[in-house]
């Protein structure tokens, strides 16, 4: 799954980033928000030895956020795109498709205001769920946009009056969120609270002329990639630093209630949070393993690549130092190559080199090599050639189409 992300962010034109597992607390409280579940319950959260406030990372996107600032990654106006992988951590109840400790993949595009980047970070997740073999069918993608400081401050007073209205039949911590976080009352599981929610008024028709233009241009862009989209207009995602559009991505095959795999979007006035000036930015994160339990739902198998394209096998073990030196003078030529360490039987490193997917044997024989030969067998055709040892490397290179 790494390696499809790896190939398909790079043709996207995103680049690694590497943040550390554990920061200072204030990086999380300050861009998640401290209203938030994440930043409220679910961040494991000690002091160290010298008395700060330490945190494991509960996700990515402000640790990139601040790195990007401390590092002027988006300095002059200059756009990055950048994307992690690794473990992140949070306090809550597990379940199915919901761990303490999980793996998120994620991509941030820092300095990018305009629509198309929005689309194309929707695009990229969507290919990227289709790469690992999870069907269309089986996923449905849901988009939204959560207003900006323009229209929301006046919506979100709208929520909270809604749900005082309301307070009898909602569930006490829905009651709580008028006062600190309203959105997020869109969110609660609880029936009742599902059956309230849904007459409560809806941003998309309270959008300012911006962000409607904003909104209707990335579903536009969608429509033109051919991006099967869902508007839901009650997806608000839990973190305070979204603007305008949000989206996520649901599979219900293989998952239960906590069925989305992936999600993100625009955080506008994130960097500003961090003491930096102005710079729109977005990302989304996917959950590695919730695509793991989508993946087995769908049977979908990514093809594991050859680990190695060229077997040395030895003969007999009197070869065996020569083979050894053979694979590392192949490796330095750029070659993948491997040999055998376990003193298997020459058939047994045949087998060793199909299962690992060789496209050739080189066999080292004491016979041949007294002679200075060797013998280059093509997996696939069959077909055996001799080669000399001093040319073995050029013929292979040649043979893998590398020359
Ligand atoms: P979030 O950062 O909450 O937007 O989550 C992004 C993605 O990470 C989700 O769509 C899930 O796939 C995954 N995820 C979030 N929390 C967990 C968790 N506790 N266990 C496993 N996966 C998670």
């Amino acid at each position: 799954m790494l390696r499809v992300a790896t190939e398909l962010f790079a043709r996207y034109g995103y680049s690694p980033i590497y943040t550390p597992i554990f920061e200072h607390t204030e990086v999380f409280a300050r861009g998640i928000g401290e209203a938030t579940d994440i930043v409220g319950k679910e961040m494991y959260t000690f002091l160290d030895k010298g008395g700060r406030s330490i945190t494991l990372r509960p996700e990515g996107t402000a640790s990139v956020v601040r790195a990007a600032l401390e590092h002027n990654l988006t300095a002059n106006g200059q756009g990055a795109k950048l994307y992690y992988a690794g473990p992140m951590f949070r306090y809550e109840r597990p379940q199915k498709g919901r761990q303490r400790q999980f793996w998120q993949i994620g991509a941030e595009a820092l300095n990018m205001a305009e629509p198309s980047a929005d689309a194309e970070l929707i695009v990229l997740l969507w290919r990227f769920f289709e790469a690992v073999g999870i069907p269309a069918d089986n996923m449905r993608l849901l988009v939204n946009s959560m207003g900006d400081e323009a229209c929301r401050p006046a919506y979100r007073e709208k929520v909270a009056e809604f749900i005082r209205a309301h307070a009898a039949d909602l569930c006490a911590e829905c009651d709580r969120r008028a006062d600190t976080n309203p959105l997020r009352a869109f969110d609660c599981k609880n029936p009742g609270c599902v059956a309230v929610m849904a007459d409560a008024p809806l941003l998309r028709d309270e959008l300012c002329d911006e962000c409607a233009s904003h909104y209707a241009a990335v579903k536009e862009a969608l429509v033109v990639l051919d991006v099967p989209f869902t508007e839901e207009p009650k997806l608000v995602r839990g973190l305070d630093y979204y603007t305008r559009t949000v989206f996520e991505v649901q599979a219900d095959a293989g998952l239960g209630s906590q069925n989305a795999i992936g999600g993100g979007g625009r955080y506008d006035r994130l960097m500003e949070q961090y003491g930096g000036s102005p710079t729109p930015g977005l990302g989304f994160a996917l959950g590695f393993e919730r695509t793991l339990l989508a993946m087995q739902a769908a049977k979908a198998r990514v093809p594991s690549p050859a680990l190695a394209d060229v077997y040395v096998a030895a003969v007999d073990e009197s070869v065996r130092a020569q083979a050894f030196s053979l694979a590392s003078q192949l490796r330095d030529a750029g070659v993948a190559a491997e040999c055998d360490h376990q003193a298997r039987s020459l058939k047994s490193q045949f087998k060793q080199a199909d299962r690992i997917g060789a496209r050739f044997v080189v066999v080292v024989g004491p016979d041949e090599l007294a002679e200075g030969q060797l013998t280059l067998r093509d997996m696939g055709t069959k077909v055996e050639t001799r080669v000399s040892r001093d040319g073995v490397t050029t013929e292979v290179r040649r043979a893998l189409g590398i020359d």
